[in-house]
């Protein structure tokens, strides 16, 4: 699958270019990790707006703060209330050990793969590679994977690609676009998609 997977890297960077993920910095990265779950970007740069305008971008202020008061100012993120325990148990995670690896992330309750590898990728710089429901539904259309396993298909990408952070970081970033703004989940737009040449979904389509 190496080749494959390195082609449809090179075409969706021509594609779409550098897409300079994650948005952010340093605490904001972990903050908007968990922030995004089941939400889209724009409810949660209105939270951290929120947070930011109360000075509580930081381990201090979120160690501090009542939890209500937490929960108020992410509210736009939705399903605010589990959020605000998440955010406050990795704040006490990070206070007490500020480079947690995979597993320490993993016993925060609610913190799952995605989330931790996104906050090991983009905060601490470590090469995980980020598997989401994006990456499944393209790699599933292309005719390259067809389970649902987590660790499974993140192993296959991690076994085919040059060992390279920004790699990780920019193929991640592009997956996401493309789910976006091509191969989105209904009505994909197949006949405008750089990858519609190796594409089994596409070729079914056009028997
Ligand atoms: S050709 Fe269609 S189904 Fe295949 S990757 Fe492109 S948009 Fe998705």
């Amino acid at each position: 699958m190496k080749e494959e997977l390195l082609d449809i890297y090179n075409s969706l960077f021509e594609k779409y270019g550098p897409q300079n993920w994650w948005p952010g910095e340093g605490l904001e990265i972990a903050i908007g990790a968990v922030l995004t779950q089941q939400t889209n970007w724009k409810n949660v740069e209105k939270a951290l707006l929120q947070l930011k305008k109360a000075n509580c971008l930081n381990i201090d202020c979120l160690k501090k703060i009542p939890i209500e008061k937490l929960e108020e100012l992410i509210r736009s993120s939705g399903y605010y209330r589990v959020k605000a325990r998440r955010l406050k148990n990795l704040i006490e995670l990070l206070s007490i050990n500020p480079k947690p690896d995979r597993l320490a992330l993993l016993a925060i309750n609610g913190l799952g793969d995605e989330t931790a590898d996104a906050i090991l990728l983009y905060l601490f710089e470590k090469k995980c590679f980020v598997i989401d429901s994006y990456t499944f539904r393209i790699l599933n259309r292309l005719g390259l994977y067809d389970g649902k396993n987590y660790l499974e298909l993140q192993q296959i990408f991690m076994d085919s690609l040059p060992n390279n952070l920004q790699l990780y970081q920019e193929y991640h970033a592009l997956l996401v676009k493309h789910a976006k703004i091509c191969c989105t989940k209904n009505s994909p737009r197949c006949g405008n998609c750089v990858l519609n040449n190796c594409c089994l979904y596409n070729s079914k389509q056009n028997k």
